[in-house]
């Protein structure tokens, strides 16, 4: 089958916030940019019940809702947007070269990289069942819907150090639940765990399944890893804050990352080592990976690629 192809300005990879305020931004300076969706158009608050902290909602919003928000304005102000997914990339010469579904070839002078990151579950039935409805992957998001009550979080690390913490200001108690007989998370972190006292640690236990009412969550069934003792906890929110993993795959070898995956940027910019290539939202972070720094950083990304190709044209026409 003879491939279609196809030369644009600006391709836009992944439509979470970051991807779309890329998008918004890009068609505003006329850019005429194409956005491939990727498989979960919307990205991660697709996944999420209310939204309570993207500031210019003073009532909150559903994540849902709120994706389609942002789609809609990126589609008025002119974005093409496609549900497709980048199968192959080629950035070794200009213009970079992307292959789209395994089929369309698309030529394009910038690439807005906004692929996103995915949480990492437990990979319990009960896990996903109660996704939205008491459990979540995201402390800083849906913390405050647990106000004053009693909630477990599952993970070592310093995003688990860090949650926990952040959960204990405003839960009455926080259970945390560790796999093995220490922390991974580091020595300061692991200090400010130990020194808050509403939280509970429960060392080399596993969360064996998430108890509810069909409704939403009420307990937790652990297991001690060592003496096989179970028990259940009574909590009503569930987090999980077992690691991140960028959407990046695709870029292995191909970009600049870290060990982990994360495409690494120029400090202050969205920039990668790559001409011509801009990097926004969760994909180049891993540390607030909140919707409006995501949507800050997209910003930065169109505005980048649009400095990158003005400069070009200049020197072109000089
Ligand atoms: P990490 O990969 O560092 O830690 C993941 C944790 O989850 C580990 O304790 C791991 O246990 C545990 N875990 C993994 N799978 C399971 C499972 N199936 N059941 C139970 N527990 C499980 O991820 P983080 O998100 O914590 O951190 C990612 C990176 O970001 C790190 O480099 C971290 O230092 C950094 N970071 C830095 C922050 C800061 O500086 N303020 C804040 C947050 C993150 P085990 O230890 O047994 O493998």
């Amino acid at each position: 089958m003879e491939q279609e192809t196809e030369h644009i300005k600006c391709l836009i990879i992944g439509s979470g916030p970051a991807g779309y305020t890329a998008a918004i931004y890009a068609s505003r300076a006329d850019l005429k940019p194409v956005m491939y969706t990727g498989m979960v158009p919307g990205g991660q608050l697709t996944q999420t019940t209310d939204v309570e902290n993207y500031p210019g909602y003073p009532m909150g919003i559903t994540g849902p809702e709120m994706m389609e928000n942002f789609r809609k304005q990126a589609e008025r102000l002119g974005t093409d947007i496609r549900y497709g997914y980048v199968s192959e990339v080629n950035f070794s010469s200009l213009p970079h070269k992307v292959i789209i579904d395994g089929i369309k070839t698309v030529l394009a002078d910038t690439v807005i990289i906004s692929t996103g990151a995915s949480a990492k579950w437990l990979g319990l039935a009960s896990e996903q069942k109660y996704s939205g409805f008491g459990v979540s992957a995201c402390a800083v998001c849906d913390g405050f819907f647990f106000k004053g009550q009693d909630v477990a979080i599952v993970g070592a690390g310093d995003t688990a150090a860090e949650e926990a913490t952040y959960l204990a200001k405003l839960c009455r108690k926080v259970y945390m639940i560790v796999r093995r007989d220490e922390f991974r998370a580091s020595k300061a972190m692991v200090q400010r765990v130990l020194n808050t006292p509403n939280i509970e640690l429960l060392y080399n236990t596993e969360t064996k399944e998430i108890v509810g009412d069909g409704q939403s969550v009420t307990g937790v069934t652990v297991i001690n890893n060592e003496s096989g003792d179970e028990q259940t906890l009574n909590i009503t929110g569930f987090f999980v804050a077992i690691g991140h993993k960028p959407n990046t795959d695709i870029f292995r070898g191909i970009i600049h990352m870290d060990d982990t995956g994360y495409i690494k940027t120029a400090p202050g910019s969205t920039t990668t080592n790559i001409e011509g290539v801009f990097c926004c939202g969760d994909a180049q972070d891993h540390i607030y990976r909140q919707a409006v720094t995501a949507a800050g950083s997209g910003c930065m990304a169109a505005i980048d690629a649009e400095r990158y190709l003005a400069a070009k044209e200049h020197i072109v026409t000089a």
